[in-house]
């Protein structure tokens, strides 16, 4: 498997939670409400993997790079990703990325995040992180809940985490 920075994704309209879930795992992953696999298919996306669930793309002779989704759960369609691709743990980067706006997130002092946080989170995390585009703020549990569990299972890493 290549490294991360060489897999990059962009989801059709229909996969936003899969979108999200490949950002959790550190993948740069365009989703735009709007998009379309079957209009927007030449708009500059063409070194992105497109993800998509319309049939009829099928049967385009696509440029481009594309797996197509069949399940409608994201458990399970982050699954065929990752088993499409080959992806193990070690190429991802987890919570690396923004989940909203899919942007690189940065440690910042914990002084700096002060009112912008809930008190009692600031209290007892030391720990955050920042969104330089849509400024939104991680820490420690903000967007890890839940989730280790469904990476444990998804890469089945019951003793690595
Ligand atoms: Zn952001």
């Amino acid at each position: 498997m290549t490294s991360e920075s060489e897999i990059c994704f962009a989801a059709e309209s229909t996969l936003g939670k899969l979108a999200k879930w490949l950002r959790i795992l550190g993948f740069d992953t365009s989703y735009e409400p709007g998009f379309s696999a079957e209009k927007d298919i030449d708009s500059g996306r063409k070194k992105r993997i497109l993800l998509t669930r319309t049939e009829r793309v099928l049967d385009c002779k696509l440029s481009q790079e594309f797996i197509f989704i069949k399940s409608n759960n994201p458990f399970e369609q982050l699954r065929e990703v990752i088993n499409t691709l080959g992806i193990i743990y070690t190429d991802t980067r987890l919570f690396s990325r923004c989940i909203r706006c899919n942007t690189h997130i940065e440690q910042v002092d914990k002084d700096s995040v002060q009112g912008n946080v809930p008190d009692f989170i600031w209290e007892t995390r030391d720990i955050f992180w920042k969104c330089g585009r849509c400024r939104r703020i991680y820490w420690p549990g903000s967007h890890t809940e839940r989730s280790h569990d469904i990476i444990i299972r998804l890469f089945d890493r019951h003793d690595k985490l």
